[in-house]
């Protein structure tokens, strides 16, 4: 059997059916690549390799393995809480927890018979774009050692696109699971807000936070996000309603027909006009992928949405909001570390300096921002003109799908950074979510497929379509897909050889 790491998702499921491989050594073989690979790309924070071969075994044993995802295995970003196995978020504060339960996400998974390979490693309680956030490890990007794998879902990126985990969850803010796919090569969604749900997500913007699939074909995403959506009574934001046809999309897209399918470019995210601080090649793929889908009949046009030049501060004042509120629960009493507690004293110095030594740097930056947008006085200047520049957003994409079917720009305005070009400069990170920050604030569902590469690194081209419309985001980053023939990580298994 050719190298069981090297195969999509659907092609470890035939292996699977039809005995060709056991679950047991689909896992080892990602747990043997983990070993001679994490120590240099540093995906993973945690992986317990006799549990996973454990759970293998009893699917093997149950004769379920290629049944659906029975017998796949999965990574999991850490900020998904899972019962019994570290979860840290990223931050030294969860240094050492166990939750004692697991995210819907995660038991769904579980329950569908995948098998955890461990928890990946992520920006600290999600903030950043880079995966330098962690308050643990450098992750590298596997096309390009010294570049950053993208984040905040980084670990996740890395693992899938250097073969440590066929698929895996990551979560998406403003653009934590796009992005990181875009420059590392790999498809990745962020579904409509409240279809997956949130339940054991560990919070950073409620109203923004959503949990997706990154994988390195459209199917295969599509198979996790099936695996994953529908309703949650647990979450309160969770919307009741069927999941997306997505799997059926992804098949559909590969046909490579999209005629009758309306697509707007939008012009403020990299269009004509509005390109500084875009790399050339960027723009140069994505006019290309543009093409191809009018190669496979679609009709394209230009759209404006100019509220979306404001989507970056207005994120910028809600996200550090809604986080200085979410990250009060961590105050050393309940989870995690406890600094101080000496006897000497009293309990708000022991939060304090808790805290203190806990928190990074990005997030008590944010703390400090979010608490100061919601004070008293700035309320109305910081937060509220945010939540109504928010509203200006969803008008927008609302008013463009009157007239197409679908969004498109680039994902990421530039391809992966070296490690550290920007760690001293919060501005040039958050610029890497020009282009994501707009979907996150109106809720609709994205899609990042790639679409080559500029400088040997990989292109994302962003899809985006109205909220409950995933189904379309996979169309037509399949058809993309099919157009280009390969998935774009095959090329660094041709590196490789
Ligand atoms: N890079 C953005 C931030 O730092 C988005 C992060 C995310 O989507 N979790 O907030």
């Amino acid at each position: 059997m050719s190298d069981l790491t090297a195969l999509p998702v659907t092609a470890l499921q035939a292996a699977l059916a039809s005995g060709e491989a056991s679950a047991v050594e689909v896992t080892r073989a990602h747990l043997d690549r983990i070993a001679t690979e994490d120590g240099d790309l540093g995906a993973y924070l945690h992986v317990d390799a006799d549990a996973a071969l454990q759970r293998a075994g009893e699917i093997d044993a149950a004769g379920t393995a290629g049944t659906g995802l029975a017998g796949i295995p999965v990574a999991l970003k850490d900020v998904f809480v899972t019962e019994g196995v570290p979860t840290t978020s990223g931050s030294r504060i969860l240094e050492g927890w166990r939750p004692p339960y697991s995210a819907t996400v995660a038991r769904r998974l579980r329950d569908a018979g995948t098998v955890l390979l461990g928890k990946t490693n992520m920006d600290e309680f999600a903030m950043g774009s880079s995966t330098e956030n962690s308050a643990y490890q450098v992750t590298r990007n596997p096309w390009a050692r010294d570049r950053i794998p993208g984040g905040s879902s980084g670990g996740s990126s890395a693992a899938v696109a250097g073969r440590l985990a066929p698929f895996a969850l990551g979560t998406d803010t403003g653009g934590s699971i796009r992005q990181p796919a875009a420059v590392t090569g790999l498809v990745g969604h962020k579904p409509t807000y409240g279809s997956v749900s949130r339940y054991g997500l560990i919070a950073f913007s409620s109203s923004l936070d959503q949990a997706g699939p990154m994988a390195r074909t459209v199917m295969d995403a599509a198979l996790l996000h099936e695996a994953i959506g529908g309703h949650d009574p647990c979450d309160s934001t969770s919307i009741d309603a069927p999941v997306p046809a997505v799997v059926e999309a992804a098949r559909r897209g590969a046909g490579g027909d999209l005629s009758g399918l309306r697509v707007g470019v939008v012009r403020e995210l990299g269009g004509e006009g509005a390109r500084e601080g875009y790399d050339a090649g960027v723009i140069e793929r994505v006019a290309e992928a543009v093409a191809l889908l009018e190669a496979a009949g679609a009709e394209v046009r230009e759209v404006s949405c100019p509220a979306f030049d404001l989507a970056l501060p207005a994120y910028y004042l809600i996200a550090p909001s809604e986080a200085s509120s979410n990250l009060a629960r961590f105050e050393g009493m309940r989870f995690g570390i406890r600094v101080g507690d000496d006897g000497s004293r009293d309990i708000d110095e022991v939060m304090a300096l808790t805290r203190e030594q806990g928190f990074g740097p990005e997030v008590k930056r944010r703390i400090i921002l979010g608490t100061y947008a919601l004070s008293a006085g700035y309320y109305d200047a910081y937060y509220g003109q945010a939540q109504k520049v928010r509203t200006l957003v969803s008008r927008d994409f609302s008013a463009a799908f009157d007239g197409v079917d679908v969004l498109v720009s680039p994902t990421s305005p530039t391809v992966a950074w070296p490690i550290g070009a920007r760690v001293d400069d919060p501005l040039a990170m958050y610029a890497a979510d020009l282009c994501t920050l707009p979907a996150s604030l109106a809720g609709v569902p994205a899609i990042s497929v790639p679409c080559g590469l500029s400088e040997g690194l990989p292109v994302g081209l962003q899809v985006m379509a109205p909220a409950l419309a995933d189904d379309r985001c996979y169309r037509v980053a399949a058809a993309v897909e099919a157009a280009l023939g390969a998935p774009l990580t095959d090329r660094l298994l041709e590196r490789a050889a």
